[in-house]
């Protein structure tokens, strides 16, 4: 289980200096309400088309949205699009409170213990799985594409470059596994017309309007330059850990208390707990072998589908870190200490190598979902099923 999204940055201070100055010009255009982000901006070595922004004011944009832009117009068009998804404050409803409060630290995970932004920027950002990384509605799009139409012009650039990006993009990628950027940001259908509208209500597009600079192609030529970084190679299976002791000792949360082997280690991180043995947490994070509790903030209506679409909700969380994430079994109804909880079973690509079976049981709780992953390579599973069944049974629910 691949518990973070881990972004290579490209570490190119003029290309992140670049990116900072026109970020922060477009966003000086913007209507932020009175908040005073603490922008952020860093290009990320990935050949993939994408940007995107966190709610606390980091963007980051890939290389292969700077090498795709015809001009600095259409960068500029990919970020005052994300900087108006901040600006609009959408998707902090999907964040959490906490992470928003606690900016960086809260949205990057304690993995980094008390290290700040600048700090932990340095090599390469991993992103806990959960709700940091936003889908946005067809909506939240129209105000983006609105709002970022605006920036542009407002700073002199041809506000023709917001839809022109788009309709790049789609082109670039026709026949093609279509990029994250796209399923993050749906097409709302209508967003060439809807912009020229915007450029109609501002009077049209100015006779002198900016489309590019020799600074963007300097900068565009500097990033084509830069070594590709590929992703890192999942570790060589290393021997299996030490069984599972049958000796358990207890582990006291706030909103639960439960029992796991007393040869398990504790990790903690923001939002969560992983238990685990010695090496059953690879060098690149993944969880090979123990168990990952969770809460996750979800938003609930009350109904009796809420602890069903909030499971769905976090599988589908889970499957962005993990692309080979697939339901074998259920969910089930189960009852967790007394509560009703569901129980799906998962096959994933182990980050050891191989197949891994994933059990996870769900339950409702003030907090939000409660999850309890249990990991194990799945030639394995059968000797850790017992020891799985027992930590859950041992599971306490406050209240
Ligand atoms: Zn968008």
């Amino acid at each position: 289980m691949r518990r973070f999204l881990s972004l290579p940055l490209c570490n190119d201070p003029k290309v992140d200096a670049y990116l900072t100055k026109l970020g922060l010009r477009l966003a000086s255009k913007l209507p932020t309400r009175g908040v005073q982000y603490p922008w952020e901006f860093h290009c990320v070595n990935s050949k993939e088309i994408n940007a995107f922004a966190l709610p606390g004011g980091y963007v980051f944009v890939n290389r292969g949205a700077i090498e795709v832009a015809d001009n600095e117009a259409q960068l500029a068009a990919v970020m005052g699009h994300e900087l108006s998804h901040v600006a609009l404050r959408h998707g902090t409803a999907q964040a959490s409170k906490a992470q928003l409060m606690q900016g960086a630290a809260g949205i990057f995970g304690g993995i980094f213990g008390g290290s700040t932004g600048g700090a932990l920027l340095t090599q390469g950002v991993a992103l806990g799985a959960g709700s940091v990384l936003l889908h946005y509605s067809r909506s939240d799009e129209t105000q983006a594409d609105v709002m970022g139409t605006q920036a542009l012009y407002d700073n002199g650039y041809d506000p023709r470059a917001m839809a022109q990006f788009f309709e790049k993009l789609d082109a670039e990628t026709k026949g093609k596994n279509p990029p994250q950027f796209l399923s993050d940001h749906p097409n709302p259908g209508n967003r060439a017309a809807r912009v020229q509208e915007e450029i109609d209500k501002l009077g049209g597009v100015p006779p002198n309007a900016k489309r590019d600079s020799p600074e963007f192609e300097a900068i565009k030529r500097e990033v084509m330059a830069l070594p590709v970084v590929k992703p890192p190679p999942a570790s060589a299976a290393s021997a299996a850990p030490a069984p599972p002791s049958g000796n358990f000792v207890d582990y006291q949360g706030s909103a639960y208390a439960l029992k796991v082997p007393e040869n398990w280690k504790r990790y903690e991180e923001k939002g969560s707990v992983t238990f685990a043995p010695d090496g059953g947490i690879l060098q690149n994070g993944g969880l090979a072998y123990g168990v990952i509790v969770s809460v996750h903030q979800v938003q609930t209506d009350g109904s009796e589908n809420a602890l069903d679409n909030a499971t769905q909700a976090l599988i589908q969380e889970l499957a962005k870190t993990n692309p080979g994430l697939k339901v074998t079994r259920g969910p089930g109804r189960v009852q967790l200490n007394g509560r009703p909880g569901l129980s799906t079973y998962l096959s994933n690509d182990s980050p050891g190598g191989g197949q891994e079976t994933d059990w996870l049981v769900t339950v409702l709780r003030p907090e939000g979902l409660l999850s309890f992953l249990c990991v194990a390579p799945k030639a394995a599973y059968p000797d850790y099923e017992r020891t799985f069944t027992a930590v859950l049974d041992s599971v306490r629910l406050q209240n």
